[in-house]
C-alpha cells in the first residue's frame, strides 16, 4: 500500500486529490492549519489528518517521518509519494491588491523550504510542488487575445503580483534541491483550477465560483459587478481534469516539469460571468467597474491582474499524451448547482 503525505490537504485541490487516492487504497496522511476540511469527512478522504502550521519546522520534521518509517535512516520505509499543496492562497481580491503580499510570501517561502529539507532529510520517494500561471511574465500576457504562456518563456522573469514571485522562487528550491540533493520532483503550473467543493464566499474564493455566487445572490431583473471591462481572458480546468493530470504527471519516469496543468478553452470574464447566469433562470445585467468606478460597492479595489491568460499544453501533451476532457460549460454548471446547494443549506 502507497503512503502518501498530503500537505494543505484540507484545501480544495489537495481534499479532492486525497478523496481521489483514498479510493485507490493508499494511505493517506493531511497536514493542514485548518481544524477539519470544510465538505470532506476524515473517512472520506485520510487515514490521519494533522492540524498544524507548516511554517514551524519542527512540526514539518515530525510530520515527514512515516508511520511505519523507524527512523531517518530507514528509507525503505519512507512516504511513497508527498503533495505539496499548502500555500497561503486565494482570489484575486486577495492576492493582487497588494495587501497581504508580505504575509502571501513569508507563509508560503518558509513552507517550502522547511518542506525540501525535510523530504531529503526522510527519503522522501517523490515530490509534487503546485506552482501557478502566476509565474508568468506581465509582458507576454498584455494581448487579450494572443497570451503566451509556454513554460519556457518564464525567463526573463517579471510576474505581475508577489504571490507570483514566491512560487517561481520555490520552484527554484526544488529545482536546486533536485540537482543538488537528488530529491525526485515534480513541478506543474496550475491554471485556475475550480469545481465544487472550493472556496465559494469569504474573499477567498476564484473568479469562477465569485460568478456562481453573485449570480445566485443577484435578484430577478437586477445587475452585478464585474471587474475591469471584461475583455481580459482566462482559461478554467475542472478539478477532476486537474486531478488526472497530477496522476499522469507524478507516473511519468523521467519528466520533472515544469509544465502547465490548464485548459486552452480560453474565454473573456464577461463570457465567463454570461454563462454563469445562464445557469439561472433570471435576466442580469453585468456592470463593468473600471475607471473611475474602480472601487466595488463596498469600497474595495478591484484588482483585474493580466490582461490576457491561457495555458499553453503543448508539453504536457507531448510528454503525457493527454489533454483535458471537460468543458468550462459543463464544468461550471456543476460548480453552480453545488453553489446553490451550499446557499441554500446554508440559509436554512
Ligand atoms: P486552498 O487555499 O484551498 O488550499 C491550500 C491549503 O493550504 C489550505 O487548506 C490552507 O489552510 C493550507 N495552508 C495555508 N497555510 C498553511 C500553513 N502555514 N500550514 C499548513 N497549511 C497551510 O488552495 P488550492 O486551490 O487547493 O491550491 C492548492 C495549491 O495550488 C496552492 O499551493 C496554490 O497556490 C496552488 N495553485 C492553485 C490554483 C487554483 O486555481 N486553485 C492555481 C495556481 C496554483
Amino acid at each position: 500500500m502507497k503512503k502518501i503525505l498530503i500537505l494543505g490537504g484540507g484545501g480544495f485541490i489537495g481534499g479532492a486529490l486525497a478523496n481521489r487516492l483514498k479510493k485507490e487504497d493508499c494511505w493517506i496522511r493531511i497536514v493542514d492549519i485548518k481544524k477539519k476540511h470544510p465538505y470532506w469527512k476524515t473517512e472520506e478522504f485520510c487515514d490521519e489528518y494533522i492540524s498544524g502550521d507548516l511554517r514551524n519546522p519542527n512540526l514539518v520534521s515530525q510530520i515527514f517521518l512515516s508511520p511505519t518509517q523507524k527512523s531517518e535512516k530507514d528509507k525503505e520505509n519512507s512516504f511513497d509519494e508527498v503533495y505539496q499543496l499548502a500555500a497561503d492562497m486565494g482570489g484575486a481580491e486577495y492576492l493582487f491588491t497588494g495587501e497581504n503580499d508580505a504575509d502571501i510570501m513569508h507563509a508560503s517561502a518558509l513552507i517550502n523550504l522547511n518542506v525540501v529539507n525535510e523530504a531529503v532529510k526522510k527519503s522522501i520517494k517523490k515530490i509534487f510542488y503546485s506552482s501557478s500561471a502566476c509565474v508568468y511574465p506581465e509582458h507576454n500576457q498584455l494581448d487579450p487575445n494572443n497570451p503566451n504562456c509556454k513554460e519556457s518563456t518564464v525567463y526573463p522573469a517579471f510576474p505581475d503580483s508577489e504571490y507570483g514571485w514566491e512560487k517561481l522562487f520555490s520552484e527554484r528550491i526544488y529545482l536546486a534541491y533536485h540537482r543538488n540533493y537528488n530529491l525526485n520532483i515534480r513541478i506543474a503550473r496550475f491554471h485556475n483550477i475550480y469545481g465544487p467543493m472550493g472556496t465559494w464566499s469569504g474573499g477567498k474564493e476564484k473568479v469562477p465560483a465569485a460568478m456562481c455566487r453573485k449570480v445566485i445572490e443577484t435578484q430577478d431583473n437586477g445587475e452585478f459587478e464585474v471587474w475591469g471591462n471584461g475583455k481580459q481572458t482566462r482559461s478554467f480546468l475542472y478539478i477532476e481534469d486537474c486531478l488526472n493530470a497530477i496522476t499522469k504527471f507524478m507516473d511519468t519516469e523521467d519528466f520533472i516539469g515544469p509544465v502547465n496543468i490548464g485548459s486552452e478553452e480560453m474565454v473573456t470574464i464577461n463570457m465567463l460571468a454570461q454563462l454563469a447566469i445562464s445557469y439561472s433562470d433570471k435576466k442580469i445585467t453585468i456592470k463593468n467597474i473600471q475607471g473611475k468606478d474602480f472601487y466595488n460597492k463596498h469600497g474595495f479595489k478591484c484588482p483585474i491582474g493580466v490582461n490576457g491568460r491561457n495555458s499553453d499544453n503543448a508539453l504536457f501533451k507531448e510528454k503525457m499524451e493527454w489533454e483535458p476532457t471537460i468543458p468550462l460549460s459543463e464544468g461550471l454548471k456543476k460548480t453552480y448547482h453545488w453553489i446553490l446547494e451550499q446557499q441554500n443549506t446554508y440559509l436554512k
